[in-house]
């Protein structure tokens, strides 16, 4: 299995781990498992240089901090690999202009930023990942809800290359969790909680101080009435808490509803507050511990690079013979 995150946001959030990465670490025990920092991707809407070298650190060392066995998977950053890049612009000259203009997440994001300002790099994102996944002939791509479509155009893209080049590509699935898919944003809980639009008060940082994100949750946007209960359409707000919270503590929706029968909102949040703070604090001071050691967490991703390019190259190589390319030696 191979997936990525992109390093565009000083912290991962609970939506991310909860909707990606909680799986990814699972996955582990089961699966060959291939984890990407996806730096490509972090440039397609703008940004600074020593943020981005910054950030990318910050996402490997989180990862690991999360879980990622660097012994058991491979961790690396995508553009150590260039065969990423170089796949993708095969894939892109197999896409139609009229696919690639339905997807909603590039219309979603080039709305928010003016249609005069989006690049042409977000244009493509959804090839570059498709490029990703089908160079490591992955079966399956845990991600969350938002990113069914574009494992949907990566689906059709290995269908067609296999039909018009010969079968080259395994055909992917993605691997969405069921009750955690779309963690929301906690000011606006229609909308998905997001490192790059999400206002800081609606995302709760893996790597925030406990107080700050205990406040966030505090001001949790919650829908009229008194009662918890679990009720995505009436309720979203209140949902997105009782998500969370079983989530992270174990305890199911329904027994947490029992729990806070009687109860008003702010006594749920505050425990959840202290939920939240039980899961992050170790994560904080572990990926601070290998923010302390540069040069080994920069040896870690080196080796991940080593290995990824090996199986990436094989792929690349295949893809450029079947497509006609003249062998370079
Ligand atoms: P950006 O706003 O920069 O796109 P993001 O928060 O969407 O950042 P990504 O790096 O794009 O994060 O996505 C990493 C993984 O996290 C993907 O698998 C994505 O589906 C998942 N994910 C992102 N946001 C959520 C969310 N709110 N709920 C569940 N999963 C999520
Ligand atoms: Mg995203």
């Amino acid at each position: 299995m191979f997936s990525g995150i992109q390093p565009t946001a000083d912290s991962f959030h609970l939506g991310n781990y909860l909707g990606a990465l909680r799986s990814w670490v699972r996955m582990q025990d089961t699966h060959d498992s291939l984890y990407c920092v996806v730096d490509l991707h972090a440039i397609t809407a703008g940004h600074e240089p020593k943020v981005l070298r910054q950030r990318t650190r910050v996402a490997a060392a989180q990862l690991l901090a999360i879980g990622i066995d660097p012994e058991r998977s491979t961790l690396f950053v995508q553009s150590h690999v260039p065969a990423h890049a170089e796949l993708a612009w095969v894939l892109g000259c197999i896409t139609g202009f009229g696919e690639a203009s339905r997807m909603t997440q590039f219309k979603d994001k080039a709305a928010r930023q003016g249609t005069d300002r989006a690049s042409v790099g977000l244009f493509t994102y959804p090839v570059l990942m498709a490029a990703d996944i089908l160079l490591y002939r992955a079966a399956e791509v845990p991600v969350g809800e938002d990113q069914r479509q574009h494992l949907e155009l990566s689906r059709d893209l290995a269908q067609r290359f296999n039909r018009d080049f010969g079968k080259t590509f395994v055909v992917p699935e993605a691997y969405i969790p069921a009750d955690t898919a779309k963690i929301t944003d906690l000011q606006d809980p229609t909308s998905k909680m997001s490192k790059s639009s999400s206002s800081p008060n609606g995302i709760v940082e893996l790597l925030d101080e406990p107080s700050r994100s205990a406040k966030r949750i505090r001001s949790a946007v919650t829908d009229t009435g008194r009662e918890i209960v679990y009720d995505p359409e009436h309720k979203p707000g209140i949902s997105n808490l009782l998500s969370i919270y079983s989530a992270l503590s174990g305890e199911t929706v329904a027994e947490l509803e029992r729990r806070y029968e009687g109860h008003g909102y702010g006594d749920l949040k505050k425990d959840l507050g202290q939920v939240v703070a039980d899961f992050t604090t170790p994560i904080r001071e572990r990926t601070q511990g290998y923010l302390d050691d540069p040069a080994e967490l920069d040896k870690i991703l080196a080796v991940g690079a080593e290995k990824a390019r090996v199986l990436a190259d094989a792929t690349l190589r295949q893809v450029y013979d079947r497509v006609g390319f003249l062998p370079a030696a």
